[in-house]
C-alpha cells in the first residue's frame, strides 16, 4: 500500500518565523512588546494587554507534559499507519503551552508531569514540526 501524505500546516507570513527557526532546530515563541508576556501559538493580539506588537524569542524547548491523550480515530488517511499516537500539551519551562505530539515514548511512560524536550521532524522542504520526547 502506498503511503498517503499527511496534511501539513500552511506557512503563512505570520507563522514563517516559527518554521524558519524550526528548520534550524530552534523553538521560538512570541514575546509581547507591550507587557513582555510570552505566547504560543502565534497570534496578532496580546490577550493580556491587547498590544499588536511582538517579537520572536527562542525558548529552551524543555518543559513537562501538561495534558495528553492517545489518538485512535483516523480523521485523515495520512495518519492511519500511526494510530494510536500521543497528542500532548506541553507546558514549557518559560510558561507557554504547546500542542504537539510525543515521539520515542511508550504508553507506559507517558504521564502528566513527564519532563520532556523538543525535537524536530522535517516534514517537507518548508515545514519542520516541533515534537516532544521524554527527557532522559
Ligand atoms: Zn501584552
Amino acid at each position: 500500500m502506498e503511503a498517503i501524505a499527511k496534511p501539513l500546516p500552511r506557512v503563512t507570513p505570520e507563522l514563517a518565523p516559527l518554521f524558519a527557526a524550526a528548520r534550524e532546530r530552534k523553538l521560538v515563541v512570541q514575546r509581547c512588546s507591550g507587557c513582555g508576556q510570552l505566547r504560543f501559538p502565534p497570534r496578532e493580539l496580546c490577550s493580556h494587554c491587547w498590544s499588536r506588537e511582538s517579537t520572536w524569542t527562542p525558548v529552551s524547548g524543555r518543559g513537562e507534559v501538561f495534558s495528553f491523550y492517545w489518538m485512535h480515530q483516523i480523521y485523515h488517511p495520512g495518519f492511519a499507519v500511526e494510530v494510536p499516537y500521543a497528542v500532548v500539551i506541553v507546558a514549557l519551562d518559560e510558561g507557554p503551552h504547546v500542542l504537539s505530539n510525543m515521539v520515542d515514548c511508550s504508553r507506559e511512560e507517558l504521564r502528566v508531569g513527564l519532563p520532556v524536550e523538543v525535537t524536530f521532524q522535517d516534514a517537507s522542504p518548508e515545514v519542520t514540526l516541533p515534537k516532544f520526547r521524554p527527557r532522559r
